[in-house]
């Protein structure tokens, strides 16, 4: 396995987890292989890591936290952030090659999606010795004050669609709030965060404070979430993951931040500015072949102008073409036979209930056929309640419907389960602001739509979308604890 491809670089992390700073072989020997979603053909391999390792690497953590990691001034572990985030921008070309490869995304994707790892890191690395806590009035006689505490060890899991984005927000904000911490990254691809806790090593990270498990869900990954020394749990991935992940904790009362699935609604009224409103559009639904927690995967547009929407957002459809990840299309294949078989299936659906298709995309003649490739599609006139407006597609499928007025717009935006993200495209500026408080999200866009990046901006949704937050100043304060110090001086 990791036989090097003409033009790609060669995978030199071993199959094994990365621990205290070096490669440890897993405690069951195993090995799980890495697909290329581009050509279907297996490019390399990960450890298959088990509850041995996950003990490991919790005690490695331990150590960390009650050795060189914990005793760092806050300013020192800042920079040590702040270097690995250089380290990362160093490296860009190869992590984006791998990135691409491991997700199949278009190689622009992957070189933006370092470059959002490497600002987390930049970010959280100047946050680290700005985390302070508060004196509170009380009567006389009394100090009372308050210090943000890290928690210890926290956990994290780790999805497949954007792993190195994922990873840079999540561990970032552990690791500048003082934590240690244990990764267990997606089977699917995660090739290139082995390379980064490699850098994270050479940038001075103390061994332990970061430490990686590979292997699967229900084995390397339940092993972490039940692990009593991890003592809280930033999970990303499915809502049905993320019920067994939040129940387990619960049964040992662990903190969890769970970031969940989307079915975010784009809502566009007879008074937006369409012309600006079209790439997003597009743009919030192919981004990543459409396997974004926060794509804009149903649009709500205002009925006056509902046909004439359709038929300009379709011209653009028609011409996406889907390719392989190096051809730097319009959206790459997405990530697996059976995501493909997925999206193909809620389509086959779309047909059998007389969904219309408005447009379709293309996949690229010379597409490998080994590859996973589904061609951008948008439907209209779904009716409320079936599941291409229900449920998540985790592909580059467009459901829209048109809305009478402001409170249907509001009323349809809220039918479903999940409140991750909402765009709203209006000229108006109090119905702005009506919508953006009206609509049942965790994040509102305005005459934009950011599927992803944006760091400085806390992210989580409401309803099944997960609770808690990560990325921005917010995150840290879910990753500490809060200690009241009162003090009877007289
Ligand atoms: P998934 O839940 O199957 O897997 C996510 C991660 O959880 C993987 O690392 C997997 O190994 C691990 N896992 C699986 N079973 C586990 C278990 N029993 N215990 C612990 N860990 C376990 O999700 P997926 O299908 O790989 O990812 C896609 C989903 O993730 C979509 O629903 C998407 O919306 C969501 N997502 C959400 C966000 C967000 O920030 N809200 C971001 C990206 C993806």
């Amino acid at each position: 396995m990791n036989a090097p491809h003409p033009q790609w670089p060669a995978i030199t992390t071993p199959a094994q987890n990365f621990i205290a700073n070096r490669w440890q072989a897993p405690a069951g020997g195993g090995e799980l292989p890495m697909v290329d979603p581009s050509d279907g053909a297996p490019f390399a391999a990960i450890a298959r890591g088990n509850a041995d390792d996950v003990g490991t690497a919790v005690r490695a953590a331990e150590a960390a936290r009650d050795g060189a990691w914990g005793r760092l001034a806050p300013a020192e572990k800042g920079r040590l952030l702040g270097t690995l985030s250089r380290l990362i921008l160093d490296r860009a070309d190869e992590l984006a090659l791998i990135e691409a490869r491991d997700c199949g995304k278009p190689l622009a994707q992957a070189r933006a999606d370092v470059a959002a790892c490497a600002r987390y890191f930049e970010f959280y690395g100047g946050a680290s010795d700005k985390l302070h806590g508060t004196t509170i009035p009380y009567p006389e006689g009394f100090t009372v004050l308050t210090w943000r505490e890290p928690h210890g060890v926290t956990g994290h899991v780790i999805p497949w669609n954007y792993p190195l984005q994922i990873f840079g927000r999540s561990v970032g904000g552990a690791l500048a709030a003082g934590n240690a911490c244990v990764v267990k990254p997606a089977e699917d691809a995660c090739l290139s965060l082995l390379r980064v806790a490699e850098l994270a090593a050479e940038a001075g990270l103390p061994p332990g404070a970061l430490n990686i498990v590979t292997g699967l869900g229900a084995e390397a990954g339940a092993a972490l979430v039940e692990h009593p020394g991890i003592r809280h749990i930033s999970f990303t991935g499915s809502p049905a993951t993320g019920a067994w992940v939040g129940a387990a904790a619960s049964q040992r009362h662990c903190p969890v931040t769970l970031e969940l699935g989307g079915k975010s609604p784009q809502i566009v009224f007879a008074d937006a500015d369409i012309e600006a409103a079209l790439p997003a559009l597009v743009n919030a639904i192919v981004q990543n072949a459409g396997q974004t927690c926060s794509a804009g995967s149903r649009l709500l547009v205002e009925r006056s102008r509902y046909e004439e929407v359709l038929a300009r957002l379709g011209e653009r459809f028609a011409a996406l073409v889907a390719g392989p990840a190096l051809a730097d299309l319009d959206c790459g294949p997405l990530i697996r036979a059976t995501q493909l078989a997925r999206v193909r299936d809620f389509l086959a659906s779309a047909a059998r209930d007389g969904i219309a298709t408005v447009a379709q995309g293309t996949v690229a003649a010379d597409a490998p056929a080994g590859g996973f490739y589904a061609a951008p599609t948008l439907l209209r006139d779904v009716p409320i309640g079936h599941r291409l407006v229900c449920d998540e597609v985790f592909g580059p499928v467009l459901a829209a419907l048109p809305f009478a007025d402001e409170a249907d717009a509001i009323r349809l935006a809220n039918a479903t389960d999940f409140g991750l993200v909402a765009g709203v495209w209006t000229q108006d500026g109090a119905r702005q602001l009506r919508l953006a408080r009206a609509v049942q999200s965790g994040q509102v866009f305005v005459n934009n739509y950011g599927a992803g990046g944006g760091v400085e901006l806390p992210f989580g949704g409401v309803k099944h979308s997960g609770h808690g937050r990560e990325k921005g100043f917010e995150a840290l304060f879910g990753f500490t604890t809060v200690k009241t110090v009162v003090v009877r001086h007289g």
